[in-house]
């Protein structure tokens, strides 16, 4: 029956990477709402999650999804745990945690065996904004979230300089979505063999408009080898999607003399995401 509580977890984990309201996780109404097998025989009465902090962030939460009780545990079959899991959920959100469910255990390259997480993504599935990075670090890795190391913590910032919420207006991926070794860049068949997962996440999220970080989210979606400095000159175009192209965030940690630039291609990205209603998104 572990598994099946691990399946419970699972469900948890990946809300939370893709984002979803920190609330979810905090009542148990939520969990009735998700399964009538749940509703009628496992929270009656008893709300684990609900005696629980209103806000609970990730870890927190996933110790908690982790802590299910038994008798809930028992309740969910595995094909129970994965319907009430989709069914909870609708449109893009359903489709992702579905391309979640499918991939979370690839093992399509060699970094499938020195990763500790697999990092899908996060933000608003229903976002018209995507930002696409290179690949996991360190922190990534144990976190199994994207850009939550100090490149991250950067991004955050620039995004907000913009107006732009990380968990409202914005779905974030990489290219790669397990860590190179020692943050090694990606090989080329490291980059082919997680493209189908990125290409499916553009299809499902269909957003309006990417934001490319750095060279290796640059040349891997417009297969092109110029330098960011050329690439970042012009609005591309992928599958009918504006493309902007900029600094990675690690890069500006390392070299001031990119902030510059940096800061008027995110003015340039904030004009067209207005025109493109961004910001009317909902979480
Ligand atoms: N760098 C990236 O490209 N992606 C991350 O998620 C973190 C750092």
């Amino acid at each position: 029956m572990t598994d099946l509580r691990s399946l419970a977890a699972d469900y948890f984990t990946q809300q939370i990477e893709l984002g979803s309201p920190a609330h979810i996780f905090a009542d148990a109404a939520t969990l009735a709402e998700i399964s009538p097998v749940i509703k009628k025989n496992a929270f009656r009465g008893a709300s684990p999650i609900a005696a629980s902090s209103p806000n609970p962030r990730g870890a927190a939460a996933l110790k908690k999804a982790s802590a299910l009780p038994l008798h809930a545990s028992k309740l969910l079959t595995p094909a129970s745990a994965v319907s009430a899991a989709s069914a909870a959920m609708t449109g893009k959100r359903a489709l992702l945690a579905e391309l979640y469910y499918q991939v979370k255990n690839c093992q399509n390259c060699g970094l499938g065996k020195t990763r500790k997480n697999f990092v899908f993504g996060t933000g608003n599935p229903e976002a018209r904004f995507m930002v696409i990075g290179e690949a996991p670090g360190e922190e990534e890795d144990l976190q199994g979230q994207p850009f939550v190391g100090a490149a991250g913590a950067l991004l955050t910032k620039m995004l907000a300089a913009i107006d732009i919420d990380r968990k409202k207006h914005v779905f974030i991926t990489n290219v790669l979505k397990s860590r190179p070794p020692q943050n090694r860049n990606p090989e080329p068949s490291e980059i082919l063999a997680c493209s189908p997962i990125l290409s499916r996440q553009i299809d499902i999220i269909a957003p309006k408009v990417i934001l490319l970080l750095g060279r290796i989210a640059a040349h891997a979606i417009l297969q092109s080898s110029d330098s960011i400095s050329k690439l970042r000159a012009r609005v591309h175009e992928y599958r009918g999607i504006s493309v902007f192209v900029t600094y990675h965030p690690a890069a500006l940690l390392r070299n001031d003399e990119y902030r510059r630039p940096a800061w008027e291609d995110l003015q340039k990205l904030q004009m067209t995401l207005k025109e493109i209603g961004v910001y009317d998104a909902q979480a």
